[in-house]
């Protein structure tokens, strides 16, 4: 039975059991069940299911884990975090994060200035803020408001420059001061796509004699004893854990030195992000070589070691994690709209009296095939397409042969994956790479998983249901977009099969997991199709309850927010209807209500082939 690799990368968030996917918590409800609730209160198209367990959850493992190793290695100094809110801003996310960590020293990094003010807005009282990024003297001003307000705040310098401007914004305000941290531009890099957050060519941090040159200034200036902490962050999603290790001690090794040249409240190293998600679907294709356990080891042991040979005090750990704390929280859930061979039936064969050869010796392959020369047929079958469609290049025959060739070869197809669906040799499996069915979803690639479209990014797939019964065709994926980059193909490298259903007659929907981190507002509104319904799941040993519930936005609001004069589009539109010379007065009044409820409505499909709503 095909599991959709959900032991590798689901963490025991979800399950399957009775052919459908389960929540690992609570009443362990069926997510097919919340998705069908939702759809019958009428929120159709794409959903977002946020779970605010899972956010608790990750919070907790991190600090769990790093406590762990600290207690095992007699750790002196403490642990903190802070979320980066770069990778999930959205409130019903930032909100729940921000109650599940009320006793921990859990607090939120911005790298902007709406960021900072979400931060100073919602971090727990007496939880750390950090800043990172390119700081303007408006966005160190805030910072020092945040200090005023008794936030535990430090800036983090990504240049000289910067640190100029807090010296200035120093002097005009006065105290209290926020903490100053320094970022390091380390010569060891990370991996991946992302790695452009680290080394010497990156695009943040000082270099050695840069250091040297801010604690001059700092000394100068007073302020030496505000400097508390190094950053450094060498990219996202560290699939190898050597160059973090590599990182750690290159970063241990300045903090030592900095202390020794008389930073004497320096007593923090925050290591930055980039704990990694396994996305993988498939066994032997991971993301990640480490555990979160070896993580914190690896932290904890190299800080240590390094504290002691120096002979100086070990430093307090700050972490930014964001894709590991925020991924597994949301699932989008998308409705199939239709398998591109549907139309492929037996009623839209239309056989004439006399067909050419080769159709009549389709016809006869469709009728006769069986399990043992089912390869065989198909095959033939393949060959007679490519035959009959040179043909009518060559104007041999006409488009009524042309089309009964089309459906002759996808009725064959489907009979033979029917006939072999219980064998498994490597004859099917290159065959489904050649006669894949395309599934359209009722959502947008861009919008709901950008980071798929822009790095080729992977997010396990899967049907929410049928997950008992074998799944038959190798699929790729098809957005509603009218972009021919809106589609995830099938890969043989990294197959995906799902289920032949008639979805005019039963609904079938695929979820795509680990979507919180980055994806919502990185999406873009590609053809104008807004972010999908969503809303947050609170599960409890009854049941569960759907809160914060945020609709689609409908057409007219995502005219506006294109700076559309959306009252100019009403009265354009209603223009034209009353001056057609084709309408009557009641058709008019009759066309023009149509109109308002459907610029009422958001812009995803409703409704499907053969008339039925989605
Ligand atoms: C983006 C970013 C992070 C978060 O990285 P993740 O891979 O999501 O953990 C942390 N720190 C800084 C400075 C960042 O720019």
């Amino acid at each position: 039975m095909e599991d959709y690799g959900i032991s590798y990368w689901s963490s025991n968030d979800f399950f399957i059991d009775e052919g459908v996917v389960k929540i690992n918590s609570g009443s362990k409800p069926a997510l097919i069940k919340i998705v069908k609730d939702a759809r019958e209160k009428g929120y159709k198209g794409p959903l977002l299911l946020r779970f605010p367990h899972l956010i608790a959850k990750q919070v907790d493992k991190l600090f769990y884990s790093f406590e762990k190793s600290m207690q095992e290695y007699k750790y002196e100094g403490k642990f903190h975090a802070v979320f980066p809110l770069k990778v999930n801003q959205m409130p019903h996310f930032v909100l729940p994060l921000m109650e599940s960590s009320t006793h921990k020293s859990y607090g939120l990094e911005a790298g902007s200035k709406s960021e900072l003010i979400v931060a100073m807005a919602y971090t727990n009282k007496n939880a750390p803020i950090t800043v990172n990024g390119f700081k303007d003297k408006e966005m160190i001003h805030l910072g020092f408001i945040a200090a005023n307000m008794g936030h535990s705040i430090t800036l983090t310098i990504e240049g000289l420059n910067e640190l100029e401007t807090i010296i200035a914004v120093a002097k005009e305000m006065g105290k209290p001061y926020p903490n100053i941290g320094l970022r390091i531009r380390l010569h060891s890099t990370g991996t991946g796509v992302w790695a452009k957050s680290g080394g010497i060519n990156s695009k943040f941090g000082l270099t050695s004699t840069e250091l040297l040159e801010a604690i001059s200034l700092l000394e100068k200036s007073k302020l030496l004893h505000k400097f508390t902490m190094i950053h450094f962050h060498i990219g996202s999603q560290i699939s190898d854990i050597s160059p973090l290790k590599k990182a750690i001690r290159e970063v241990g090794n300045i903090y030592a030195e900095l202390r020794k040249m008389g930073a004497k409240n320096l007593t923090s190293v925050n290591i930055g992000g980039g704990l990694a998600v396994e996305y993988t679907q498939h066994q032997g294709n991971y993301n990640c070589n480490y555990t979160l356990s070896e993580f914190s080891g690896d932290v904890v042991f190299s800080l240590k070691e390094i504290a002691k040979n120096k002979k100086e005090k070990e430093p307090d750990i700050f972490i930014e994690s964001g894709r590991f704390i925020s991924a597994n929280h949301a699932v989008l859930v998308a409705p199939v709209l239709e398998l591109f061979s549907q139309e492929y039936d037996e009623k839209a064969l239309k056989l004439k009296e006399k067909n050419p050869p080769l159709i009549a010796e389709m016809l006869d392959l469709y009728q006769t095939v069986s399990e043992k020369n089912a390869i065989e047929y198909l095959h033939d079958s393949l060959d007679h397409m490519e035959s009959l469609l040179t043909l009518f290049d060559l104007g041999y025959i006409d488009l009524q042969d042309r089309s009964n060739t089309e459906v002759l070869v996808h009725l064959i197809i489907k009979k033979v994956i029917k006939l072999l669906k219980h064998k498994n040799h490597n004859e099917i499996i290159r065959i489904q790479e050649q006669v894949q069915e395309r599934y359209l979803l009722n959502c947008s690639f861009f919008q709901s998983l950008p980071d798929y479209w822009g790095l080729g990014q992977n997010f396990p797939v899967m049907p929410l249901d049928r997950l008992n019964k074998k799944p038959t065709r190798s699929a790729s994926l098809w957005d509603i977009t009218c972009d021919s980059d809106g589609e995830i193909a099938f890969d043989s490298t990294k197959p995906l099969y799902l289920h032949d259903v008639d979805v005019t007659k039963e609904e079938y929907f695929l979820g795509f997991f680990l979507v919180g981190a980055y994806q919502e507002v990185l999406g873009m509104r590609h053809n104008l199709f807004t972010h999908p319904t969503e809303f947050s799941v609170v599960l409890n040993d009854k049941g569960y309850e759907i809160v914060n519930l945020l609709e689609a936005q409908n057409v007219l609001d995502v005219l506006d927010d294109l700076d559309y004069d959306t009252k100019e589009i009403e009265r354009r539109l209603k223009h034209r209807i009353d001056d057609s010379a084709l309408l009557d007065e009641d058709r008019k009044k009759e066309i023009l209500g149509q109109l308002y409820i459907m610029m009422s409505e958001n812009g995803y499909l409703r409704t499907i082939r053969h008339g039925e709503k989605e």
